[in-house]
């Protein structure tokens, strides 16, 4: 790891919460651009980067990416929740099944 990126990586809260100076931003965000290895580190701490970083294309297969996950994501909770209901209906268990909405809701 060079300098600039151990640099921008100790930098990336504070570019998160905005407190940078335009000049230390503009290093960060340029930093961004052209290193893979810190923009990953970047997504991974949910810091919204700037648009053109990302281009046209990738920023499509991304989103794809994205939704693809968040919906796998939806379909595992659905079926979860769909068996424990299940099963709570079946046991007749009037607190557990409770305790599930609680844990889901
Ligand atoms: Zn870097």
């Amino acid at each position: 790891m060079n300098t600039r990126c151990s640099v921008t990586q100790d930098l990336l809260p504070l570019y998160e919460e905005e407190l940078l100076q335009l000049k230390t931003q503009r290093f960060v965000e340029e930093h961004l651009q052209s290193c893979q290895e810190c923009r990953q580190i970047a997504e991974q701490s949910q810091i919204p980067l700037p648009a053109e970083v990302i281009p046209g294309g990738a920023s499509k297969k991304m989103m794809r990416n994205i939704t693809l996950k968040l919906t796998t994501i939806q379909i595992f909770f659905v079926a979860i929740a769909f068996i424990l209901a299940m099963s709570t209906t079946i046991m007749n268990d009037n607190s557990g099944f409770i305790l599930t909405y609680a844990i889901l809701g």
